[in-house]
């Protein structure tokens, strides 16, 4: 007997049941298109909506910092790794995102798990959306914390499960802003006013509202003016970067950096990834321009796409899904887009609920007209 087939027995389940995962090789930079297998594929499934993966700019900041700083950062923040262009980097965030004080963490599924397991023991509640991302559902779990999930969107029951919570305990509601898989946004001030009522806290991933949304790139918080405790995203998306922030009061950053094991534990992001984060937070800054064209090109392959009779499902931003419930269908459908050089993924459970296989679809600012025209026509003749 092999004490180790279940590793073979589980990825051939996978395999049946049209599941299983596995790596394409990029041996290109990001951008609208990218070199796959030896060919160029235009590139619809990155989450880079500015274009700034690649940029020219931010590739310099990072450059200049190696060579100022080196790369490594040599220990945890709280040993010796908390250097200049971190702290920089923080003031700049919290100034940018409106709050008080912003801490750094080196990715969004850290920060959330970090954050999370922080705020709640194993005595609090915390609510969360059906939908929301996998780091966020971990966070919870590592909490110890009883997680209640209410379906998506659905305030009357996140109302009714609030009501009936114990008093006395502490509770959190934890929701993505923009939900990645389904390109759609959380009612962000019904969620707030609810907090209000019944005394909970508010905590909201941003990380693909960062940078897309507000008139300022603040995100889903700016776009609403909701209050919210804490305001979490990544830099690795918009941004073009890596690492991610939590923004709040100034206690909150010091009960973080006093409490979130993610934060403490792990050595700080290298220096010049802070640089390299704070020249991408000056474009999206000063160049407005970017989120309209994203916005605009979304809005141009979203209409179309329904005139074609596909289910775009609630999608109001960059990110488009096309329902295809059938997972072997959908994989179907990315494969032969592939061969006509067009990369979308096929996103299948447990990513998604099972039966809401589909096709994601996103689109960035370095994206044009006729790359968009190019992928309707190969729908066209699937
Ligand atoms: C991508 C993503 C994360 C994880 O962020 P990384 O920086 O890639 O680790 C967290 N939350 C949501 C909603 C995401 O889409």
């Amino acid at each position: 007997m092999n004490h180790a087939g279940f590793l073979q027995e589980e990825l051939q389940a996978l395999e049946t049941l049209g599941l299983r995962r596995s790596l394409q090789s990029i041996a290109s930079p990001q951008g609208r298109a990218v070199h796959l297998d030896g060919r160029q594929v235009l590139n619809f499934c990155s989450n880079d909506y500015l274009g700034l993966a690649a940029d020219g700019r931010i590739r310099a900041a990072a450059v200049k910092a190696i060579e100022n700083y080196g790369f490594g950062s040599g220990a945890s923040r709280l040993v010796c790794g908390n250097m200049r262009p971190h702290e920089e980097l923080e003031e700049e965030l919290a100034q940018f995102k409106q709050a008080e004080s912003a801490l750094v963490y080196s990715s969004g599924y850290m920060a959330n798990t970090a954050i999370i397991s922080a705020l709640a023991d194993r005595h609090s509640l915390v609510f969360s959306d059906k939908l929301s991302h996998a780091s966020i559902i971990d966070g919870i779990i590592l909490s110890r914390a009883q997680l209640l999930r209410y379906p998506h969107l659905d305030m009357q029951v996140l109302e009714d499960m609030l009501k009936k919570a114990p008093t006395g305990r502490r509770k959190l509601i934890v929701t993505d802003t923009v939900f990645s898989m389904d390109g759609d946004k959380a009612p962000l001030r019904d969620i707030v006013e609810l907090a209000r009522r019944y005394e909970a806290m508010v905590m909201v991933d941003e990380a693909h509202a960062f940078g897309v949304l507000g008139a300022r790139g603040g995100g889903l918080v700016e776009e609403t003016g909701a209050a919210v405790d804490i305001q979490m995203g990544t830099l690795s998306k918009a941004a073009g970067c890596f690492g991610a922030y939590a923004c709040g009061s100034k206690t909150l950053r010091d009960f973080l950096v006093n409490k979130s094991r993610a934060f403490i534990y792990t050595t700080a992001m290298p220096p010049a990834l802070a640089e390299a984060a704070r020249t991408a937070l000056g474009i999206i800054r000063q160049e407005p321009r970017l989120r309209q064209q994203v916005q605009e090109l979304a809005e141009h392959l979203r209409s179309r796409l329904r005139a074609m009779g596909f289910d775009c499902m609630n999608s109001t931003t960059p990110i488009i899904p096309v329902l295809i419930k059938d997972p072997h269908q959908a994989k179907a459908m990315s494969r032969q887009l592939l061969a006509k050089d067009i990369l979308v993924q096929a996103i299948r459970p447990p990513t998604v609920p099972v039966g809401t296989s589909r096709l994601r679809m996103t689109v960035t600012a370095a994206h044009t007209r006729e790359d968009a025209d190019q992928l309707l026509n190969a729908l066209r003749i699937l």
